[in-house]
């Protein structure tokens, strides 16, 4: 019988077997291989890992800025030399397909060659001659301690919005990633072990709730930033902000897109179906509900209805496979469960994707894209988030009205238009109560220089993940107010 692995930590520069006593296994969503088995590290882990960056930390900040980043030049090599084996790692545990899994480490690298300008992104400023002979400036001192706690559906990706920005900053940090899906960290961190940064820089730790509690009680962590669910979300940002730590937390979504009569039809389709169906659906800017206006109705019906049907779905790793699974069991029970629900509360089940076939992967987390039509406005399935390959379709006559029922969503991560109108584009923009805005785009991922934004209970704080906002985040400033003599200096 084949031994299953228990993945270990990374602390310290070393990898360490954890104390757990619990561990999880890592299942291949597709075929159902227990892959390895993850610890849930406890309190005591915690503790000694955070005392370990702490004492790095008193040194990491004296490294110079340009030393800094070198790391990082190296890192961003070897994550591109290991591009296919990183990729290959994330479709295995997570269950997408291979192309999204290279998609996603490329958006990892952008991060990295961002965080690489650092030494320009952290300066400060100055004023000369405030008073006579006064001089005041700011500069900008890291944190400490920060914490990255991952959610399970980008495993190659997020953690990146992050970690190059605090150690380029001085910071040295502890990376929680989320236990479904550890085993692409694993990966990464073989890298990282490869760089020869001191120890205690960047740490692993493997884990699930008890880890992240202990992560918000720990007095030697400053900050966190956090990415999942939106009820977890809001927990972390209140029990860090009660404990006194700086937090930025990205919680869930349920993204509408507008499609007027003027749209290019065959460009909207094709850029929906890639919105509502990639990833199977477990992106935080999937499309979700697609609003017809007018005579868009029935044409866009009858296509994104062709589109879902004729997507293949498949074991991510085979060839042309366009569209996984969903990560677990307990999820896929979930979304086909608010399928039914979308149907009980007057929509129309116009693509029906649950229990498919998947050939020789017979037991697999597979749902087909599915489609729910003329779902109830103000009903449960048209405010919760699916996080699965559904698009529910809802009709409306103008575009006010649709920018109205878009606002009342209690989640503003990511609002889409299509059309051929500047005019109703400026009005979309300017009105939308959304983060991230897509015009005749369906997934508005922003590059790594600029803020991955969201608004309402998509986000939980004041500074966004990538670029400049994470240099703000990751650093507090100093202002400081210095009188120099000139006939004091003449006596040296
Ligand atoms: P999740 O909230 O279940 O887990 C996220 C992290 O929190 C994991 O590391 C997990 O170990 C930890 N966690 C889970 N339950 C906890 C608890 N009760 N107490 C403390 N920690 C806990 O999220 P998920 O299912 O892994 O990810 C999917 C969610 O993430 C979706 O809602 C999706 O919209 C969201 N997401 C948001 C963004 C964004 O940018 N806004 C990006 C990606 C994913």
């Amino acid at each position: 019988m084949k031994t299953v692995k228990i993945l270990p930590n990374y602390i310290n520069g070393k990898w360490d077997l954890s104390q757990a006593t619990e561990t999880l296994d890592i299942i291949n969503p597709a075929t159902l291989e227990v892959l390895a088995k993850v610890p849930l590290s406890p309190a005591t882990e915690l503790n000694q890992v955070a005392e370990i960056a702490q004492k790095s930390f008193n040194s990491w900040r004296q490294t110079p800025v340009t030393e800094r980043i070198r790391y990082l030049f190296k890192l961003r090599e070897l994550l591109e030399q290991n591009q296919q084996d990183l990729a290959e790692t994330i479709t295995l545990e997570c269950g997408k397909t291979l192309a999204e899994s290279l998609g996603e480490l490329q958006r990892a690298i952008e991060n990295v060659e961002v965080a690489c300008g650092v030494p320009s992104l952290i300066q400060g400023y100055n004023s000369e001659d405030i008073a006579r002979g006064i001089d005041e400036m700011m500069i900008r001192q890291p944190l400490g301690v920060v914490a990255i706690i991952a959610p399970f559906n980008f495993p190659g990706m997020i953690p990146f919005w992050f970690f190059p920005y605090a150690i380029a900053c001085g910071n040295t940090c502890i990376i929680k990633p989320s236990e479904k899906v550890p085993l692409t960290m694993q990966k990464v961190f073989g890298l990282i072990d490869q760089l020869g940064l001191p120890p205690g820089v960047i740490n692993l730790i493997n884990g699930g709730k008890e880890t992240v509690d202990a992560i918000l009680e720990n007095p030697q962590i400053k900050a966190i930033s956090f990415v999942g669910s939106t009820a977890v979300a809001k927990y972390v940002y209140s029990r860090a902000a009660a404990n006194g730590k700086r937090a930025q937390c990205q919680g869930g979504a349920k993204n509408p897109a507008i499609i007027l009569p003027d749209a290019d039809l065959e460009m909207t389709t094709k850029i929906i179906a890639d919105s509502a169906f990639g990833c199977a659906g477990q992106r935080c800017l999937a499309t979700s509900i697609a609003i017809t206006i007018g005579q868009a109705k029935q044409s866009f019906t009858d296509a994104i209805a062709a589109a879902a049907e004729t997507r293949i779905v498949g074991y991510g790793l085979n060839k042309n496979v366009q569209m996984g699974t969903v990560i677990s069991a307990e999820s896929k029970t979930r979304i086909e469960g608010l399928i039914q629900q979308g149907k009980q509360e007057g929509g129309k089940i116009l693509i029906d994707g649950r229990n498919p076939k998947i050939s020789g992967y017979e037991q697999g987390y597979f749902i087909r894209p599915t489609i729910l039509q003329d779902i109830n406005p103000q009903g449960e399935i048209a405010r919760t988030e699916i996080f699965g390959p559904v698009l529910s379709l809802i009709h409306l006559n103008t575009m006010e009205e649709a920018i109205a029922f878009i606002n009342q969503s209690e989640y503003g991560n990511m609002a889409c238009l299509f059309t051929r109108s500047g005019a109703a584009a400026r009005q979309f923009r300017y009105q939308v109560q959304a983060g991230n805005i897509g015009i005749n785009i369906g997934v508005a991922a922003p590059m790594a220089f600029f803020p991955f934004s969201g608004w309402k209970n998509s986000f939980f704080g004041d500074l966004h993940g990538q670029g400049q906002q994470a240099v703000e985040f990751f650093t507090q400033t100093k202002v400081v107010v210095e009188r120099w003599l000139s006939d004091w200096s003449r006596q040296f």
